[in-house]
């Protein structure tokens, strides 16, 4: 493995190997600085340029001295120097994982198309990973950003495909970004097909709403809102109850039956297609609801993956991000630690999964061949 490491470096003496790598290690920190500022702020749609960097809190400009990459954090105990507020140390994180992943990846690729090209997915998918955490989304930016991206570097760099002309760069980068975003829709489909819908109950009434095609779930405690052609991923999905109480469109709904698909809402007999249906208020103990799917966000993912790195990675992510899926889920089951309310996005896997392939994909598909007696 180590060997495996330094192989293009292998000439490099040692002093030119930690200068280099420090280097790497200060740039990746800069850049994760700025990814810090993609994380917090895409989601919440705002311009990534202005306002420079600011308190969330207090809303005061950061003096240079507080933007230093791990330092500032540290030297503030993860405090804003002016109001005090808590810093998340999630800011530490990606700073220091962007950094570390940088130089993992100068080890391995050296100064080549395949090190810069890793350098963008470790970067732009660390975005994706903690938005997905925090708001069980994958912007665009990072997904359909990454698939029009690795489209065009790989056209520009044919070798991470290699491929030696840019028709086979841009061929073998279609076809990955394309089997990809295929792949994992029907994956989504067929998983909602199987899985369909589980029974829920609750202790304490739930209160749920709809509202401009959006779907969510209060039980005073935690609430929950998805878009419903995120949570709705085939026509046989519903989410279905009996309402103790509520309203739809001011009027009371105690004791119907409402049931909500990917096309119309129902209520007692009345339907409304889905995009002219009024707003919903219901109470309930019970719903059939769908089962916890993959979203949109995760298919436009795996076509980023397929653009840069080829069809293998996209099998590759697949297969390790069902098994670390599994494991954890099952994992959190066995300790209890799971309700509705914790609902565990599937991007991570993914990217946890893609990041696997760039370090270890070549040498285990090698490997996994070589055992089949196929190589
Ligand atoms: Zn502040």
């Amino acid at each position: 493995m180590v060997d495996a490491l330094a192989t293009p470096l292998a000439g490099l003496p040692a002093s030119a190997l930690w200068f280099w790598g420090a280097v790497i290690f200060v740039f990746g920190l800069v850049a994760g600085s700025f990814l810090n500022v993609c994380i917090y702020r895409w989601p919440r749609e705002q311009s990534i340029i202005r306002p420079a960097s600011h308190c969330t809190h207090c809303g005061k400009s950061l003096r240079w001295y507080h933007n230093i990459p791990l330092l500032s954090w540290l030297a503030l105990r993860g405090r804003c120097a002016f109001c005090g507020e808590r810093i998340s140390p999630i800011y530490f994180t990606v700073e220091l994982l962007n950094a570390t992943l940088w130089v993992l990846v100068w080890l391995k690729f050296g100064g080549s198309p395949q090190a810069a090209a890793c350098f963008i997915v470790v970067s732009l998918f660390l975005i994706g990973m903690f938005v997905d955490f925090e708001h069980y989304i994958l912007p665009d930016e990072v997904t359909l950003g990454g698939a029009i991206g690795g489209v065009i570097f790989s056209t520009a760099f044919p070798v991470l495909h290699g491929a030696t002309t840019w028709q086979g760069g841009l061929l073998w980068s279609a076809v990955g970004a394309l089997g990809g975003g295929a792949l994992l829709w029907v994956v989504r489909w067929v998983g909602g097909l199987i899985f369909g819908r589980k029974k829920q109950e609750f202790e304490t009434d739930m209160t749920v709403t709809l509202d401009k095609q959006r779907i969510s779930l209060d039980d005073g405690k935690e609430r929950e809102e998805e878009a419903l052609d995120e949570v709705l991923t085939s026509r046989r999905e519903r989410f279905e109850f009996q309402a103790a109480s509520g309203t739809v469109g001011g009027k009371k709904i105690d004791g119907l039956r409402v049931r909500i698909t990917a096309r119309e809402l129902s209520v007692g007999g009345r339907q409304w297609p889905l995009a002219e249906a009024p707003r919903l208020v219901a109470v309930t103990r019970e719903i059939e609801m769908p089962r916890e799917a993959m979203g949109l966000g995760d298919v436009k993912l795996m076509m980023a993956i397929g653009a840069f790195f080829g069809w293998q990675a996209v099998l590759f992510s697949l297969v390790v991000s069902s098994v670390l899926g599994s494991v954890v889920g099952i994992s959190l089951i066995v300790f209890g630690a799971r309700k509705w309310g914790a609902h565990i996005p599937y991007g991570p896997y993914i990217i946890v999964g893609a990041f696997a392939w760039m370090f270890f994909g070549q040498e285990v598909v090698g490997w996994y061949l070589g055992q089949a007696g196929l190589r």
